[in-house]
């Protein structure tokens, strides 16, 4: 069978890590414990309290939606709600999954610069009503890198969480691509989470190069209380857990995480730097993880589908490309050669 050729419409048309992938076979050698009681899910879990400098509570579920939907569940009694970016995955990509585990917790929407929550939009919400009728702010949640394929900066989460400390709310953040931050900033995950205010992280591990799983940090170990329930009750308790574990082993200890979201940031600038010069194409948003979001005429998007490229455009109407830890420089380059051309052909439309 041939190889397909690399597509950029999401980081996860990715394929497994290879050190996630060796240590799935080796947690494949014989038997284990079930229901995370193997060493696997132990080491994984010291992985994450090493790499965190703090001894979090961790725990791990299958994907993202679920992660943040039971994190956000212990969060909130039903009659409390969630402040959110209008972006954000939560509000756009979960199919009412927060308000659904949480029996009802309102997610309440923010209408952000480029996607970002501000301590000023917080707070405007948190305090706009103060009545009984209204549902009780109780969590922010901030995705980190957003959407659009921006970082929080940590003075940007710690002025967040400053607001949060203030009016009694948690924070969460949404860690699909927590990895692609850290790279780009370059600080510590303990710098970017909890030295900064962050309550309870969803650290992506599909994204990141994983098969499946994302793991679930509770920073303050009160909150965690009884989370094993709600993940078994949720379907999210693995009967054999090491395989969602050992994955992780492989990428902490190895420093995959980290390398492989340093190669799809690079790459996205690498596309971003090919495209500058080009007139009538640009990025929509600051290009700061592993995300294009590119504005371009209808001419030059329609283009690019029909020589075989695909993308979505449902952020902003522009063609977003994402690149996950494999993504080929030399497809980046053909794609940027493609914008170019294309560009030249539909000068203005
Ligand atoms: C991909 C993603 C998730 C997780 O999605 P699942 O499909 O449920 O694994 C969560 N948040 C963001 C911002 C994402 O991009």
């Amino acid at each position: 069978m041939t190889k397909p050729l690399q597509q950029f419409a999401s980081d996860n048309y990715a394929g497994v890590c290879p050190q996630a992938w060796s240590a799935m076979a080796e947690a494949n050698r014989g038997h284990a414990a079930a229901y995370g009681e193997d060493v696997w899910t132990h080491r994984a879990s010291d992985a994450f309290r090493a790499l965190f400098e703090t001894n979090c509570e961790v725990f791990f579920a299958f994907n993202g939606t679920a992660a943040n939907a039971l994190a956000l569940a212990a969060l909130c009694q039903s009659f409390h709600s969630v402040i959110c970016s209008s972006v954000a995955h939560v509000e756009t990509d979960e199919c009412g999954a927060p308000e659904f585990f949480s029996n009802g917790s309102k997610l309440l929407v923010a209408a952000g610069e480029n996607g970002k929550l501000t301590p000023q939009a917080v707070r405007a919400l948190a305090t706009g009503r103060s009545d009984i009728h209204f549902p009780k702010p109780s969590a922010v949640t901030i995705t980190q890198a957003t959407e659009t394929g921006q970082v929080y900066s940590i003075a940007e989460i710690k002025a967040l969480s400053a607001v949060c400390r203030e009016l009694g709310l948690r924070l969460h953040m949404d860690g699909a691509r927590f990895a692609n931050a850290c790279a780009t900033l370059g600080c510590t995950p303990a710098e970017l989470t909890w030295k900064a205010g962050v309550d309870v992280l969803c650290f992506g591990g599909t994204k990141n190069g994983m098969a499946v799983g994302e793991a679930i940090l509770f920073f303050d170990p009160r909150l965690a209380e009884d989370f094993d329930y709600r993940c078994k009750q949720a379907g999210q308790l693995a009967s054999k857990m090491r395989f969602l574990a050992a994955p992780w082993v492989g990428m902490l200890e190895s420093g995959a995480w980290l390398f492989n979201a340093a190669h799809g940031n690079a790459c996205a600038k690498r596309l971003e730097a090919q495209i500058a010069d080009i007139t009538g194409v640009a990025p929509l948003f600051p290009v700061e993880a592993n995300a294009v979001f590119l504005s371009a005429s209808p001419g030059v998007l329609e283009g690019l589908r029909q020589r075989g490229w695909r993308f979505y455009t449902f952020i902003g109407g522009g063609g977003r490309f994402m690149f996950a830890w494999d993504a080929d420089p030399g497809r980046v380059d053909a794609l940027a050669a493609d914008i170019r051309e294309l560009a030249r052909i539909h000068p203005g439309g």
